[in-house]
């Protein structure tokens, strides 16, 4: 089960409340994190999923981790790439990790965290970051524009379900997709499922789901606290 608590960018949105990206998988008894970027939506992963005891951080930028502090004090496996922690957007958990465990992996190589297979690989945002396949089906793509050739490569065929960065409207440059650009993505990789995140306050939900309906796209918007069965 896929626990979408917390699907805004850094600035969230006031109405409908959407906190900054924090997800959680539930497979049996496991709970992961996949990235931890608002404290009160990890402790809703914790009230909904339990606690959990592994977490997957995709880059350095504070709306992605600023949430690990809820956990800081009671133990948690950090899960991300070693540029992640050696990026100075991470030094204060670094230099105070309490009882954080980090855990630097590499790209391309299967690991086991917390009971879920999980490969890494590089994207392409404004700071090094990592996204992840995780139980060879579901994979996590944010903050990123487009993909490097080896991760397309990589997930094309085999991922069914991506949380993928869907941040600008058509027209705004950034280091993020427009949401054009992650239902086209969404559509090379053959997916059998998107969920489109990340986007900011000023997009009409609507324009997304009517141009992903248009491109024959099974796509969702998950608001903050929704479930799907993945
Ligand atoms: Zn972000
Ligand atoms: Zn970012």
């Amino acid at each position: 089960m896929l626990l979408t608590s917390g699907t805004g960018p850094a600035s969230g949105w006031l109405r409908p409340r959407r906190r900054p990206s924090t997800y959680a998988l539930k497979d049996g008894n496991n709970t992961i994190l996949l990235d931890a970027g608002s404290p009160e939506a990890v402790m809703d992963v914790i009230e909904i999923f339990g606690r959990p005891k592994c977490a997957l951080i995709s880059h350095a930028h504070a709306d992605h981790w600023s949430g690990l502090n809820v956990l800081r004090w009671k133990g948690l496996k950090v899960y991300s790439h070693e540029d992640t922690f050696a990026h100075p957007y991470f030094k204060e958990i670094v230099d105070a990790p309490f009882d954080l465990e980090l855990n630097a992996i590499e790209y391309f190589k299967p690991i086991n965290v917390c009971g879920f297979e999980v490969v890494a690989f590089p994207l392409k945002h404004s700071i090094p970051t990592a996204g992840f396949l995780i139980n060879g089906k579901v994979a996590y793509l944010l903050d990123t524009k487009g993909l490097p050739e080896e991760t397309f490569k990589y997930l094309k065929g085999r991922v069914e379900y991506i949380i993928v960065d869907s941040a600008l409207p058509e027209g705004v440059k950034g280091p993020h997709n427009s949401f054009k650009e992650a239902v086209d993505l969404s559509l090379d990789l053959e997916v059998k499922k998107a969920f489109l995140v990340h986007l900011l306050p000023m997009i009409d939900m609507d324009e997304v789901l009517d141009y992903a309906e248009s491109k024959g796209l099974d796509a969702v918007i998950p608001y903050d606290g929704h479930t799907y069965k993945v």
